[in-house]
């Protein structure tokens, strides 16, 4: 993917929600079960609330419990990087939008089968396109 969206901080403030620029611009993590996604069954696509860079798909999303959006895959994994986080005292993935950088989540390996992952996702770095 070519078309890499760079931002200052001043930029993104100005694009982003406080909310927003916290989760996608300082690897902010929203509380559960407050993101407006975490409870939301609509039949669409979930889009990079920084870029617009197409993520997750709803056929993708399931319900994991845990108070954030999950789902299985991504779109595509060129859509996506990820990155090993060691904050917190744990050892996570850390899931980045590739476009524009923006920190998303994480992904564990405790996701249904048979792919077995869980990308537990921000509803504040998503925003939600219905179908048609
Ligand atoms: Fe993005």
């Amino acid at each position: 993917m070519k078309d890499t969206v760079v931002k200052t901080k001043e930029e993104w403030k100005k694009l982003l929600t406080p909310e927003q620029f916290h989760v996608l611009r300082e690897k902010g993590t929203e509380q559960a079960t407050t993101g407006i996604y975490n409870n939301h069954h609509e039949h669409g696509v979930y889009l990079c609330a920084g870029c617009g860079l197409d993520l997750y798909r709803s056929e993708d999303k399931y319900e994991s419990g845990t108070g954030w959006p999950s789902f299985t895959a991504p779109i595509a994994l060129e859509n996506i990087t990820t990155s090993e986080d060691n904050s917190l005292f744990m050892n996570r993935t850390e899931v980045l939008c590739r476009r524009c950088g923006g920190h998303l989540g994480h992904v564990f390996r405790d996701g249904p089968e048979p792919a077995g992952l869980r990308y537990c996702i921000n509803s504040a770095a998503l925003h939600f396109v219905p179908a048609k």
